[in-house]
């Protein structure tokens, strides 16, 4: 089996390792913050000084962190991953970044003997626990070939894009139909709320007809019961649309849609809302359609 050093254990990274864990691969973890690395310790992962101390011990390194510049750091930066990988290491980057990075980071590695996936994933805090994400893969075949052994613990539908950036553009596409769909659900539960009809009751139908989606049934039940622990957080979404946004920008592309529901999170994250679940949508729409003092 081959040696994993997994990189970021956040509510995504956490239980991605965990499962590789549990399927029996060896596993090095390195975290900033050292809480995170240390419980995975107890299960059974060795635990590495830098992201490049993980390379050097490793066959294949996954990074799952924040942003482009996180993943940068990473890899590129001072004790990176690059000042550890050598040939025939495999590279897989599951954080959602932009399309332009995971081409940045796929040519340095290349010029190094080191084949890199850009390797985003859908499916939330759920789907990494279970192990049902959807993963999206960007890189070369044979790259990918290796790689689906270990991606196939994580997730459950896993699909080869095209060359390197490619996973990164499938997900922006991912996060464009998310948002959308939440503020669609938003909007469909407050209209529900405002006409005096049981909003629960309207949710229990909706998912039965064309309506039904996994955001109108994961998202649209924290949207009734008021909970917002994230999940997937705000801050981290707004980030996606930064990034649909830009690539959209640079291909001329209006995203009328996209456009709109970014400065919905824009005003979240002004009200510092940025931490809490990305279903936290609806309240701005709670708050426009009160009357003052309410
Ligand atoms: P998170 O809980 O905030 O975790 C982020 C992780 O990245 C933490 O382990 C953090 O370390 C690490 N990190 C951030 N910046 C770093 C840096 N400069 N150097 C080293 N480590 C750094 O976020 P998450 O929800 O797990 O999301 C991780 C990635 O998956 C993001 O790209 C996100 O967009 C994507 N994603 C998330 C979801 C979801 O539902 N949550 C779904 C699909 C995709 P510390 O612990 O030290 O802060």
């Amino acid at each position: 089996m081959e040696r994993i050093g997994f990189i970021g254990l956040g509510i995504m990274g956490r239980p991605m390792a965990r499962n590789l864990l549990k399927a029996g691969y060896p596993l090095v973890v390195y975290n900033r913050s050292r809480l995170a690395m240390e419980e995975l310790a107890q299960e059974g992962a060795l635990m590495a000084a830098s992201p490049k101390d993980v390379a050097q011990q490793v066959d294949v390194v996954i990074t799952c962190v924040s942003d482009s510049p996180d993943v940068e750091a990473v890899v590129l930066g001072a004790d990176g991953i690059i000042e550890g990988a050598r040939s025939p290491m495999l590279y897989i980057d599951m954080s959602t970044i932009a399309p332009a990075t995971a081409r940045t980071v796929y040519h340095a590695l290349k010029a190094k003997g080191v084949a890199a996936l850009d390797a985003p994933v859908s499916g939330g805090d759920i789907g990494a626990q279970q192990g049902t994400l959807s993963i999206m893969v960007g890189g070369d075949e044979p790259a990918f070939q290796r790689a689906l052994p270990i991606l196939n613990v994580m997730g459950e539908n896993i699909v080869y894009i095209g060359e390197a950036g490619a996973g990164q553009v499938t997900k922006a596409c991912n996060q464009i139909v998310v948002s959308l769909t939440i503020q669609a659900v938003a909007e469909a539960l407050t209209f529900a709320k405002k006409s005096g009809v049981d909003a629960t009751k309207v949710r229990e139908a909706l998912l039965g007809g064309f309506a039904q989606s996994r955001i109108l049934e994961v998202h649209g039940k924290r949207m009734l019961e008021g909970q917002f622990q994230p999940g997937f957080k705000l801050n981290l979404h707004r980030k996606d649309m930064n990034i649909v946004l830009q690539t959209a920008r640079e291909l001329s592309l209006p995203l009328l849609g996209s456009a709109q529901v970014t400065s919905l999170m824009d005003a979240l994250l002004a009200q510092g809302q940025g931490e809490l679940d990305n279903a936290a949508l609806i309240t701005l729409y709670d708050r426009l359609s009160e009357p003052p003092g309410s």
